[in-house]
């Protein structure tokens, strides 16, 4: 740190993204990118005639893709937020709606806190149960003589489903915690929402509840986690005050190859429901060999397991892996530390990865 560093941001501890490495090749399986292709459409998109009009700025308005988000959504082009990353429409949200501070559980994605302590937002820390789900009481308040609850007198994040445990909640327990919090918005995070077995996007509630925020990315299921692009869903009051955040700070946030990119990955929709497909079933595969060799696997609607073997430490596992060419994520929290979390890729993947965990546990 040089001594000119602002003191409200010496204490930041920045977040820690999954490993990239270039030294060699390793199957991936660390950060829930996906194993497949941007759709063809995208890759078309790419070409020379694009890259020439790279000399002009990309569209501050986004035009072209809110119209496509807003018809493959069913809302009003106003009621669409885009942001580079949902990263950064998460971010805009704390800016936003954070001033009570903002509750989120003790073991989810952890930007999270990090966005919380950048924009001096207090972090309300919930404990998962101990069986990792969400415990949706902690966050109504009390409950009111006249039915109801209190609320919790702030902002709301959740992950649904949550990450690294891949377990979600219900539409249901959504509509509660909007109806108790009436005075807070509820953000909900829909990074993985696509690979869940059946629909479970809170985007329709939207229509209900004018506290509801919900953000979803093209990173995972859509195959573009370099383009860097995420929006956020919400009644136009809500997109209105991001969109005051984001006209102050970078108008210019999605560059024009992006939110091409975007669009054509948006228009097909056969690939990209056939990739979640596909991803469902090899996380299916990949549980029940992880199960026959005795590990722990919780109930996933994401792109990842988050499993426990009962030989090894989560630690030990993680590094025999990475010596053998597998690289997977694993967090130093201690309720979680005997876990790791495995993105699902190909088949092939999947099929090397556990050829090599078994080869792993002979060894022991
Ligand atoms: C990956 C992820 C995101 C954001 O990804 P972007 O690449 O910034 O769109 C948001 N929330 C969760 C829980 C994630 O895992």
């Amino acid at each position: 740190m040089s001594r000119f560093f602002h003191s409200a941001y010496s204490g930041l501890t920045p977040y820690t993204p999954g490993e990239q490495p270039q030294d060699k090749h390793y199957i991936k399986l660390n950060t829930n990118e996906s194993p497949f292709p941007p759709a063809p459409g995208v890759l078309r998109a790419v070409n020379e005639a694009e890259a020439r009009e790279l000399r002009l700025y990309s569209d501050p308005e986004l035009k072209s893709l809110k119209k496509q988000l807003s018809e493959s959504f069913q809302v009003d082009v106003s009621e669409v937020f885009v942001g580079n990353g949902s990263d950064e429409c998460l971010n805009y949200a704390f800016m936003a709606f954070g001033e009570d501070g903002i509750a989120f559980p003790d073991i989810t994605y952890s930007f999270y806190k990090v966005i919380a302590r950048l924009n001096n937002v207090r972090a309300d820390q919930k404990p998962l149960q101990a069986d990792f789900t969400i415990r949706i009481s902690d966050y109504l308040g009390t409950p009111c003589a006249e039915g109801g609850f209190s609320g919790i007198g702030r902002a709301i994040v959740l992950a649904n489903p949550n990450a690294p445990t891949g377990i979600p909640i219900t539409h249901a327990e959504i509509s509660k915690l909007c109806e108790a919090n009436e005075d807070h918005v509820v953000v909900i995070d829909e990074a993985y929402v696509d690979f869940a077995d059946t629909a479970l996007s809170a985007v329709p509630l939207t229509k209900h509840y004018p506290n509801l925020l919900v953000t979803q990315t093209f990173s995972k299921s859509r195959s573009l986690a370099g383009a860097r692009v995420g929006f956020a869903i919400g009644n136009a009051a809500l997109i209105q005050d991001l969109e005051t955040l984001r006209n102050s700070n970078n108008p210019y946030n999605v560059n024009r190859i992006s939110m091409k990119c975007a669009v054509e990955a948006l228009k097909d929709t056969a690939y990209f429901e056939e990739n979640c497909r596909r991803i469902r079933e090899n996380r299916a595969f990949t549980k029940e060999q992880l199960e026959k060799l005795s590990f722990r696997v919780l109930e996933s609607q994401t792109n990842f397991v988050f499993a426990e073997s009962m030989q090894l430490s989560g630690q030990a596992l993680y590094q025999a892996l990475k010596e053998r060419g597998v690289l997977v994520r694993h967090f130093n929290d201690p309720r979680i530390s005997n876990f790791n979390r495995i993105t699902i890729g190909s088949r092939e993947e999947m099929e090397q990865f556990i050829k090599t965990v078994k080869e792993i546990l002979e060894q022991i």
